[in-house]
């Protein structure tokens, strides 16, 4: 069925949120790092843009080609987000040599059509991040913007 919420929202981070994200995508190379991202959603379970919480969480995987979330940092993140009336929204990992863009790999496993998709390339000397949907194989791309003014709502 057609969504025309496909290609929505615009996520919106505070400069610490995404400065935690990008820090420890930073950290975790020459791995590929990868953590979740917690906000609000609608009626449609649909993220409204709003991010929460961002989660670093360990890469299972321990590799520079793939990531697993640690299910124990999974579910810690879960507890974590419902305490604070908060759900997942998404998840985050690097790219250590390519570009911010879903790998073939990321878009087959992007098993939850409700959640935003962060993607920070490495490859260049400054982060790149950018922010999709994934659903029934299809990629979307959503915009990113970084307002603290958001903070308190
Ligand atoms: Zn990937």
């Amino acid at each position: 069925m057609p969504d025309a919420g496909f290609a929505t929202p615009t996520i919106t981070f505070t400069l610490a949120q995404y400065e935690r994200l990008v820090g420890h995508c930073l950290e975790g190379f020459p791995e590929e790092a990868c953590g979740l991202i917690a906000g609000k959603i609608d009626a449609d379970m649909e993220p409204t843009g709003f991010v929460g919480a961002v989660y670093p969480t360990r890469n299972a995987d321990h590799s520079s080609r793939t990531y697993t979330v640690d299910s124990r940092d999974l579910l810690w993140a879960m507890r974590d987000a419902e305490d604070h009336g908060i759900e997942l929204v998404g998840v985050f990992h690097s790219h250590t040599h390519t570009d911010a863009f879903p790998s073939a790999t990321d878009i087959r496993q992007a098993f939850e059509p409700h959640w935003v998709y962060v993607l920070v390339s490495l490859k260049a000397a400054e982060p790149v991040l950018r922010a999709y949907r994934v659903r029934d194989g299809l990629v979307a791309e959503i915009p990113v913007v970084i307002d603290d003014s958001v903070a308190a709502s």
